[in-house]
């Protein structure tokens, strides 16, 4: 199997775009795509995909944590070319189609450019896209709530907080929680090795209240769109990011 995909779990892959991670959830023939990349990272996504012997028009759904470029430059790409449906939460599904912009922009990043870690950072992700205006105007809101009708069975958790329509993923089949960028394992900027979140630049809203949503789920597997999986469970992960998060 390519490096740039790992299986995590029975038939549940996380791979790897640029300082950004997407989860695939394979079910016979079919999958379903959690996030995918800045938009130059569609060739990794494909790539992801066809290590587990699959193709792009086997990907049921899109599922998106939410509408930042580093998560739905891939989906806006897949989405255009095999009319890959993509659903996320009914408030950032508004932000998917860009009817509303919540993203770090140029002032915020000159403010914090005197964190080192940026710079580098900075360079890599301008060069898969980062800048780019991407959107997928045809995004909707999940038809119902509860268990999706989708390989993997993944469960919407409403946590909003990095962005106001913010959804993590629970796969209670085999007891797993995406957590998108409510809580990251490692990230380039931060520095952070270990379960914390996002400084504030990069959220629009509070990203510590919002992990109440999660903490009580039955995971003892984080799968973040930062950093590497985590073995741990997540009620552990979030006093982690609570007590980081308080420093
Ligand atoms: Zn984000």
């Amino acid at each position: 199997m390519a490096q740039n995909v790992i299986e995590v779990a029975d038939d549940v892959f996380l791979g790897r775009g640029t300082d950004v991670n997407w989860i695939l959830l394979r079910d016979g023939d079919a999958v379903t795509l959690i996030d995918a990349g800045y938009p130059g990272d569609a060739g990794r996504l494909e790539a992801s995909l066809r290590a587990l012997g699959r193709r792009p028009e086997d990907v049921r759904a899109i599922l998106l944590t939410h509408a930042h470029i580093d998560h739905l430059g891939g989906a806006a790409q897949l989405a255009r070319r095999y009319g890959t449906p993509v659903y996320t939460d009914a408030r950032e599904a508004a932000h998917v189609r860009r009817e509303h912009l919540e993203q770090a922009g140029p002032m915020d990043l000159a403010a914090n450019l005197w964190r080192p870690t940026l710079w580098p950072w900075l360079g890599r992700v301008l060069r898969v896209g980062a800048a780019k205006n991407a959107r997928i105007p045809s995004a909707q809101p999940f038809a119902a709530s509860g268990a999706l009708d989708l390989p993997g069975r993944p469960v919407p958790v409403p946590t909003r907080g990095h962005t106001s329509g913010h959804t993590a993923y629970h796969l209670p089949d085999v007891g797993a929680v995406v957590t998108g960028d409510e809580l990251v394992t490692g990230h380039a900027v931060t520095g952070h090795v270990g379960p914390h979140t996002l400084p504030a630049f990069f959220n629009s809203g509070d990203p510590v209240t919002a992990l109440a949503a999660i903490e009580t789920l039955d995971a003892d597997l984080v799968l973040p769109g930062h950093g590497d999986a985590l073995r741990r469970p997540i009620a552990e992960a979030v006093a982690e990011a609570r007590d980081h998060a308080r420093r």
